[in-house]
């Protein structure tokens, strides 16, 4: 199964049945629980210069890793956005300005997108039994309490400094070098993960090291759900990684079956 983590976990527990009331692969009540998606928060920088790049999408800082002096803990990456453009501003813009950019003319919106820079800030959120996949009346409910939000705002404040200390033109366009924010609330959880946390132990753990479930063994999930803390950075490429992984470690275990086979 690859469903993406909450649809996976949503699936198996919709598969309740009488060998398994509480849902598949959920013998120790794991399955949809550590659900994760980042604390993610978008800013705008705006400068009296236009933005000219093309290919924007191509900065990505991790040296917030290593924290800072006075906080010894990660606090997550900095990445460029994709190209801003006017369309994007209302639905992006934080609560306070959302009233006046509603009333913006499209025109202004263009040539403030044009003058923008966008930044994303990512945190990662820390595995917690209770942020959740549940289903009520069939329906998938997620219950989610943000945490680790210091490291977050510690982020989004040293990235505001440097980058008054990079450009001050900001300070031109929009007064005390406002950067408009906005956190991403739960409805966007593109990085979600963490459903079906892997691990040697059945009890805390919903699948095996190979992604196998400890309770079905032709049951393999390969989406994100694996996670057992949420990544440093983007996740895709390391759930490719690990399905190509369970891919590999799949077929071994077929040409084992099939030698077993012949022999017999
Ligand atoms: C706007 C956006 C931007 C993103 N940008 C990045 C990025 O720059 N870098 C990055 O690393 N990640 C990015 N991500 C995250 C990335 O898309 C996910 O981490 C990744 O796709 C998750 O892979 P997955 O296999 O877990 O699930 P998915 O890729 O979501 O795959 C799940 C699949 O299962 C299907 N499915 C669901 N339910 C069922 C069902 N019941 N039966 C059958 N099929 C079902 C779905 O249709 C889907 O095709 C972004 C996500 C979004 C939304």
């Amino acid at each position: 199964m690859a469903c993406g983590s909450i649809n996976s976990a949503a699936l198996l527990l919709r598969s309740a049945n009488e060998q398994h009331p509480h849902g598949l692969a959920n013998r120790s009540d794991q399955l949809g629980r550590h659900f994760m998606k980042h604390l993610s928060t978008s800013m705008v920088a705006l400068s009296i210069e236009p933005n000219p790049a093309v290919h924007q999408k191509m900065i990505a800082i991790n040296d917030f890793y290593w924290g800072e002096d006075d906080f010894p803990y990660p606090m997550g990456m900095v990445q460029n956005t994709g190209n801003v453009k006017g369309g994007m501003i209302p639905a992006e813009a934080p609560d306070l300005l959302a009233p006046y950019v509603k009333f913006t003319p499209e025109t202004v919106l263009d040539v403030l997108a044009d003058h923008a820079t966008g930044w994303w800030l990512q945190t990662e959120d820390l595995p917690k039994a209770d942020n959740r996949v549940r289903l009520v009346n069939g329906k998938i409910c997620l219950d989610y309490t943000p945490n680790n939000v210091e490291a977050r705002d510690r982020l989004v404040h040293r990235w505001t400094t440097i980058l008054k200390n990079m450009d001050d033109s900001t300070q031109q366009v929009l007064p005390f070098g406002l950067y408009p924010r906005s956190i991403q609330p739960l409805a966007a959880v593109g990085h979600q993960c963490g459903t079906s946390r892997f691990g040697t132990d059945p009890e805390t753990a919903v699948l095996d090291l190979n992604c196998r479930a400890h309770d079905l063994d032709n049951l393999y999930l390969v989406d994100g759900g694996f996670f057992p803390s949420n990544t440093g950075v983007n996740p895709t490429l390391t759930i490719v990684a690990n399905a190509i992984r369970v891919a590999d470690h799949l077929k071994q275990w077929l040409n084992v079956q099939a030698a077993a086979l012949a022999v017999a």
